[in-house]
């Protein structure tokens, strides 16, 4: 399903709760990718240019001000508007691989499924936002919120003075409405999104990604 005429590179994206794993596995993707060959672009969101790095930092950085879901929502977008037309849209034009940390389906699922906005909505915006681009593959990876906590707090306990994200104070039945909400855009969307059990060991799970970006055929 590449967009012929408009983009030419492969768009994948990752998604799941904190601690998930998607880093880590984006990591490796993009070095296994690259060692057959590909030129790839790794990209984040809410971030990848300097507005959104500015916003991510307004997002995700505690506040002692309670940031209105809406305005939340126009926030992502905003950064999503200026990641997708200044650095995603050039490099797919220029055939390169994108893999984005995060996307529209966690808009849908954090936003939408867990905050409670209306979906629709958020479709429609994250379709004004991308201008109508979709990621040709994205890869869920499912963890109990209960486990992602975990192993989040333990990365940034690990890191003297680090920020901590907001996402990852909220409570575990937040979590738990933002992985059913994942698992609800899986399950509308079998084509496009591949859920990977994120509860396995680390080359276990990049094998399985490997896997199904073979069977794509990248
Ligand atoms: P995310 O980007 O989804 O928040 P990370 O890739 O940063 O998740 O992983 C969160 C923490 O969990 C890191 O310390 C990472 O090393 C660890 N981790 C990632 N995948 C696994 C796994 N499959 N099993 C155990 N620990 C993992």
């Amino acid at each position: 399903m590449r967009h012929i005429g408009v983009t030419v590179g492969f768009f994948i994206t990752f998604e799941g709760i904190e601690g998930s794993g998607k880093s880590t596995q984006m990591e490796m993707l993009k070095r296994y990718l690259e060692g057959r060959g590909e030129s790839v672009l790794a990209v984040r969101e809410p971030g990848g240019t300097l507005l959104g790095e500015k916003v991510r930092g307004i997002l995700l950085n505690s506040s002692d001000e309670p940031v209105d879901p809406m305005a939340e929502l126009f926030l992502y977008e905003a950064c999503r508007a200026q990641i997708v037309s200044s650095v995603i849209r050039p490099a797919l034009k220029s055939g390169k691989t994108v893999i984005c940390d995060r996307f529209t389906d966690s808009t849908l699922a954090y936003q939408g499924y867990a905050r409670g906005l209306d979906i629709g909505a958020i479709r429609e915006m994250n379709d004004r936002a991308t201008g109508g681009l979709v990621p040709d593959l994205t890869v869920l990876i499912d963890l109990s919120p209960e486990a992602g906590l975990e192993r989040a707090w333990a990365r940034i306990n690990g890191k003297k003075g680090a920020l901590e994200d907001r996402f990852e104070k909220e409570s575990v039945l937040f979590h738990k409405k933002v992985r059913e909400g994942y698992l609800k855009i899986a399950e509308s969307d079998p084509g496009r999104v591949r859920v990977v059990d994120g509860a396995r060991e680390i080359p276990v799970i990049h094998g399985d990604i490997c896997g199904i970006i073979n069977k794509i055929n990248v």
